[in-house]
């Protein structure tokens, strides 16, 4: 158990966080090492196995992330793009691999990751699952094939909780699809239609976004043309493809260079 990288999962309270901190604990090629949450929560010095229910599992919680951090070889982090810039820092003073998975990061939030990526390595991405990963490849090749009279819409699916919209997954899969058409997604995303919007607009890429119950995560790519429609789909049913995903990356940044890498480059696609 020694040599086991160590990480360290921040948010662990959150939807994610639990599922992470119990693929970590169930893996033999990682080692749960801290679990953080902002000062005030009531799990903060709680042991992370009785404040999720079960047994305790000697990692308690803490709302000192630094500290955790010099002590792992790296952290995962689906929690907050506010969150998440503070843990970049702190990650990349403790040189400890930072495997982001939090959505609604903003242009200018992801630009401040890059001094931390010069320091450590950074793996962030919208979705850590296979099944999506391979889907935007398709839907660059699908983008490409065809010529604009297929109009491409996404359209996204989660739980009545999640707080961004369109997904992270939905913006990576339109970046995919602008990517294979050979434009800007910026100039061609439709992104919330409402009243009198005149007819589509040729070549936009649409959004979509559903929200309810406790819906995980689906995505659908759509390209309609006159006479026929293609459809891409990717349905997650359980959070721990994800986490499984998340740590993946954890484990293949370890003997990576300083840098930001997405997961195609760690699953090779
Ligand atoms: P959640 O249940 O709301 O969990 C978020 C966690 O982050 C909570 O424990 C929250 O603590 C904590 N947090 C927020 N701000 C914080 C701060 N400033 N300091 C410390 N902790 C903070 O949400 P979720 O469903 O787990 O999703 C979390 C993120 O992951 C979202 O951005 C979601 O879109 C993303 N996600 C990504 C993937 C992927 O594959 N990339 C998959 C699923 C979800 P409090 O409760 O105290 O606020």
């Amino acid at each position: 158990m020694e040599n086991l990288p160590g990480i360290v999962i921040t948010g662990a309270s959150g939807r994610m966080g639990q599922m992470l901190v119990q693929t970590v604990m169930a893996s033999d090629k990682a080692s749960l090492v801290g679990a953080i949450e902002r000062a005030g929560h009531p799990w903060v010095g709680m042991d992370i196995g009785e404040a999720m229910g079960g047994q305790a599992v000697g990692v308690v919680v803490t709302d000192q992330p630094l500290d955790a951090f010099a002590k792992a070889q790296a952290v995962i982090d689906f929690t907050a793009p506010a969150a998440t810039l503070q843990f970049a820092k702190l990650a990349a003073q403790a040189r400890a691999v930072h495997v982001i998975g939090t959505t609604g990061m903003t242009d200018e939030d992801i630009a401040k990751l890059e001094p931390c990526g010069r320091h450590a390595v950074i793996v962030r991405a919208g979705n850590m699952s296979l099944g999506v990963n391979l889907l935007t490849q398709l839907t660059k090749k699908v983008a490409a094939a065809l010529d604009d009279d297929f109009d491409i819409e996404v359209i996204e699916s989660h739980h009545n909780q999640k707080v961004d919209a369109p997904s992270g997954t939905a913006l990576m899969l339109g970046e995919a699809a602008a990517e294979g058409r050979g434009v800007d997604l910026a100039d061609v995303a439709d992104r919330g239609r409402d009243g009198i919007t005149g007819a589509r607009k040729k070549g936009d890429i649409g959004f979509v976004a559903i929200r309810g119950g406790d819906i995980v995560g689906e995505h659908d790519v759509m390209f309609a043309a006159p006479g026929e429609r293609i459809v891409l789909r990717h349905l997650a049913s359980d959070r721990a493809v994800f986490a499984r995903g998340a740590l993946k990356a954890a484990l293949w940044g370890q003997d990576k260079k300083p840098g930001e890498y997405d997961m195609l480059d760690v699953l090779g696609l």
